[in-house]
């Protein structure tokens, strides 16, 4: 009698997690071994986190020089070929030129910026971003942003509405809302403009940002995309609604007179590692938890079960290579600085282009709280 054993069934997948952390939050010092466990073996599924994308959280807050921050960030991960970084911004009290320095420098490493308006007390929309938003669209740079869009958990974790239910603007995040990206990325449209946690929250947060990013394509006014860390994560018999429906809607499945083609490489898997769980004894499990739930959500749905190994190698792998990875749009990149700024620039996307190397070689509980867990 032959018995099966589901492990060798199983699809092992290599990953990329867009969102990752070191650096200070609420007490606790997040460093490079923190993130090691996810990276340095494979997963208890036996997939393999063949890279991380991690930011520095000091320097987001704007508590360093962004320079200096950056670069103690990247210099305590000791050239290991198995990260890469965002660049954190602090417009608030730093300068552009700063992070231009630190891309010049330490070409190859950094192949993103990272922004946190909650966290960096300057709403998105504030002026003194666009130094830096300017520096991003020359140069095609991914923009990364921390995105939250309050709900009312007394209430079932609805969008806080009116009596006669419109949305109560007045609660909505002045910061990091999904809308005040994208009002912005109106303005950059070569710059991709990467709304970190599908406007964080919980179930309509997740709309919300949902309703952006499809509207974006359909008007096509924008570049966005989003990831996914923190979406439904916690949801009820592991369902994954928002993630799932992000694919299909970004794919046309289900909208009438969609003319857009397969969108949903705008969707990319993340997950804020080291942050809240993913630094207790339990976190490889929760992490490979929130992996395999995906997963078997996608394979799960009617629509997306006959795709779904494909939809799942782009979500959690090809998505995040493309975005920043990818030699197609660093190649148009060079083209463009070489054309518009000469060789600083020029030298700067040279940067990009040596991160290749690397590479190339949370259905929800309606009345249930989101966790108590402090995000990032
Ligand atoms: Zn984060």
């Amino acid at each position: 009698m032959i018995t099966f054993n589901t492990c060798q069934l199983s699809f092992k997948a290599k990953l990329i997690d867009v969102h990752a952390h070191v650096g200070k939050h609420e007490n606790v010092t997040y460093t490079k071994d923190m993130l090691d466990v996810f990276v340095k073996q494979p997963l208890p599924n036996n997939d393999t986190v063949e890279m991380m994308i991690v930011s520095d959280t000091d320097t987001f807050k704007g508590l360093v020089n962004e320079y200096d921050g950056n670069k103690k960030a990247l210099q305590s991960f000791n050239n290991d070929k198995s990260y890469a970084f965002l660049a954190s911004c602090s417009p608030k009290n730093g300068n552009v030129q700063n992070i231009q320095k630190l891309m010049n420098e330490f070409q190859g490493n950094f192949v993103g910026l990272k922004f946190h308006p909650n966290d960096n007390n300057l709403p998105v929309s504030d002026p003194k971003y666009e130094p830096y938003f300017e520096f991003a669209n020359r140069n095609k740079i991914p923009c990364m942003f921390h995105t939250q869009v309050p709900v009312d958990n007394a209430n079932g974790g609805i969008l806080f509405r009116l009596p006669d239910g419109s949305l109560d603007m007045s609660k909505l995040d002045q910061f990091s809302d999904p809308e005040a990206i994208y009002s912005v990325a109106k303005k950059y449209k070569d710059a991709p403009f990467v709304m970190a946690h599908m406007g964080g929250g919980w179930n309509e947060s997740h709309d919300r940002a949902i309703d952006v990013l499809v509207e974006s394509v359909k008007k096509g006014d924008a570049n966005l995309y989003a990831d996914i860390s923190w979406v439904d994560i916690d949801a009820q018999n592991s369902a994954k609604d928002h993630i799932v429906k992000a694919i299909k809607k970004l794919k046309g499945i289900g909208e009438t007179d969609w003319t857009h083609g397969d969108q949903s490489f705008r969707l990319m898997f993340g997950t804020d590692a080291p942050i809240a769980r993913f630094k207790t004894d339990s976190a490889r499990a929760d992490y490979v938890k929130f992996v395999d739930d995906i997963k078997n959500a996608i394979r799960n749905d009617s629509d997306l079960a006959k795709n779904a190994e494909k939809i799942i190698e782009d979500l959690f792998y090809n998505n995040a290579k493309k975005l920043f990875f990818s030699i197609k749009s660093v190649t148009e990149a060079a083209q463009n600085s070489a054309s518009k700024s000469g060789g600083k620039t020029g030298k700067i996307v040279a940067g990009i282009i040596g991160a290749i190397g690397i590479i190339g070689g949370g259905m929800y509980l309606s009345n249930k709280k989101n966790s108590a867990e402090s995000k990032l």
